[in-house]
């Protein structure tokens, strides 16, 4: 019989040889809460069939910010349909940053894609219900049925990112203007600011990329969402999920994956892993540093790359 392969190991290996590239990014500050997180954090995570693997700071909680993006798309796909969702966001990448105003006024009158901010913040406005609470209440539950427990909000990041949160809110009267924001602009984006502030730690981003990489089936065995909705999204984080450097991660690591300004990335390989890191040094597109060169050493050691 042969001997398992040695995960915590390469995961320890992974941490011990690139946490020292932290050192070159920056933690993000154009969200004053999130100044405060402590740039030499770093963890990874990953969700086998065998169980979680860990090493580093994977207990640390931190917002998903942009990672959120996923889920919302997955329930707008899954509660409005396909076409629905594609009426009010494009499918295509943008050469700019996440929260570019530039490219809004395209001649199909609606935001790229829904990785962004402007096509995060329209996806945000076709969940159903009838209050903030309720459509806030399909998200939490959501990612009650993937990590198997509740999820809070940072109260204090999300009344920072409200607060100053100037730049999304031009954005959402801009798509309001251009007919691809359904009802008002100033309960979206307290929807979407409640969304970027729900607390993970980099193990629980693990397993919601295994969920992912199971297509929608949650640790349970029960299906959770469509194949197909985990199929579009998964496209997206592909194509959009590391915003501006989406083509250079594709190139170095080959994995869908989305990234938040918290410092998270989450990584699946279809099929067969779940896979995350923590670290808050971003780099100027917004991604981790050191979650992307520890992404890249275990996509080449396990063989990761999709393509
Ligand atoms: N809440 C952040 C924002 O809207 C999310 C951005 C991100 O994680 N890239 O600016």
């Amino acid at each position: 019989m042969s001997t398992p392969f040695d995960y915590q190991a390469l995961l320890d290996e992974t941490l011990r040889e690139e946490k020292k590239y932290g050192e070159r990014g920056q933690v993000a500050s154009y969200i004053p809460e999130l100044r405060k997180a402590d740039p030499n954090m770093a963890g990874i995570a990953l969700m086998t069939t065998r169980g979680i693997f860990t090493a580093g700071d994977t207990a640390v909680n931190f917002t998903l910010q942009s990672i959120s993006k996923v889920l919302t798309l997955l329930l707008a796909l899954e509660h409005r349909g396909v076409e629905a969702v594609f009426a009010k966001v494009g499918s295509e990448p943008t050469g700019d940053s996440f929260n570019s105003i530039v490219k809004l006024e395209t001649s199909e009158q609606k935001p790229l894609n829904p990785m962004i901010n402007a096509g995060a913040i329209a996806v945000c406005s076709l969940l159903p219900g009838q209050s903030v609470e309720e459509r806030f209440g399909l998200i939490a539950d959501l990612l009650e049925k993937i990590l198997g427990r509740p999820v809070q909000i940072d109260e204090s990041v999300y009344r920072s990112e409200k607060e100053t949160g100037h730049r999304n809110r031009a954005l959402a009267h801009f798509l309001k203007d251009i007919h691809a924001l359904e009802g008002d602009v100033e309960e979206v984006l307290d929807l979407y600011f409640r969304q970027c502030s729900i607390l993970v730690n980099c193990a629980d981003l693990a397993r919601i990329g295994m969920f992912l990489a199971a297509k929608g089936i949650n640790e349970a065995g029960k299906p959770i969402v469509s194949a197909n909705a985990v199929r579009l999204v998964s496209t997206f984080m592909v194509t959009c999920g590391m915003y501006n450097g989406s083509g250079e991660f594709a190139i170095k690591v080959g994995i869908p994956a989305k990234s938040g300004v918290a410092g998270g990335i989450l990584g699946v390989v279809p099929g067969r892993y779940g896979v995350a890191t923590y670290g808050p040094a971003l780099d100027r597109k917004g991604n981790s540093v050191v979650g992307i060169s520890m992404l890249r050493r275990l996509s080449q050691v396990l063989d990761l790359s999709i393509f």
